[in-house]
């Protein structure tokens, strides 16, 4: 075994460890030092900063978790207006008339399915931009989770204009509008 320069726990000096040594008198400041001890308290200190690391992660995740929680209620409030929009608006298309009173429900049919359309293109962008790019999975940044999201949304988004046109014929239907 080699001879092992360590700095002194008191005063922060050099002191040299010969082999087979375990106690040692700092010649700067007289302190005694235990090789052991000097050993422990790195370790501890080791031990320490990695369940800081672990403590941070935890934080990070947490946080991540609750922004995710926050934006999957975003989304589901905007699908659900504009489902709601568009089933509305074809709905009341659908069941006015010839009749010029119904000019007013056409207008406003017209104006519903126009606000959808506006939130179908307007509604990925803007939830794909607050989307946390955070892989919880790998606790690693992920670049790729906006684009990826940005896609499924405007996917999803699409199918719920058609479901709610599809649903707001089928009520027609069964209240008689369409033949
Ligand atoms: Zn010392």
């Amino acid at each position: 075994m080699d001879v092992v320069s360590i700095e002194c726990p008191n005063c922060g000096a050099k002191i040299e460890r010969k082999p087979g040594e375990y106690f040692v008198t700092c010649k700067y400041c007289g302190g005694e030092v235990c090789f052991d001890e000097i050993k422990e308290e790195a370790q501890i200190g080791r031990l320490k900063s990695k369940l800081d690391v672990l403590e941070k992660k935890d934080k990070d995740e947490e946080a991540v978790r609750k922004s995710l929680q926050s934006w999957v209620k975003k989304r589901n409030i905007t699908l659900g207006i504009m489902s709601f929009l568009q089933c509305f608006g074809f709905f009341l298309v659908g069941c006015s008339g010839e009749d010029p009173a119904d000019d007013g429900l056409v207008g406003l049919g017209s104006m519903c399915i126009l606000a959808a359309i506006g939130m179908l293109i307007a509604a990925p962008i803007v939830l794909g931009a607050l989307y946390p790019d955070y892989n919880i999975l790998s606790g690693q940044k992920d670049s790729t989770a906006r684009i990826k999201m940005w896609l499924k949304l405007f996917g999803i988004s699409l199918c719920i204009c058609l479901v709610s046109v599809i649903l707001a014929f089928v009520i027609l239907s069964i209240l008689g509008f369409v033949d």
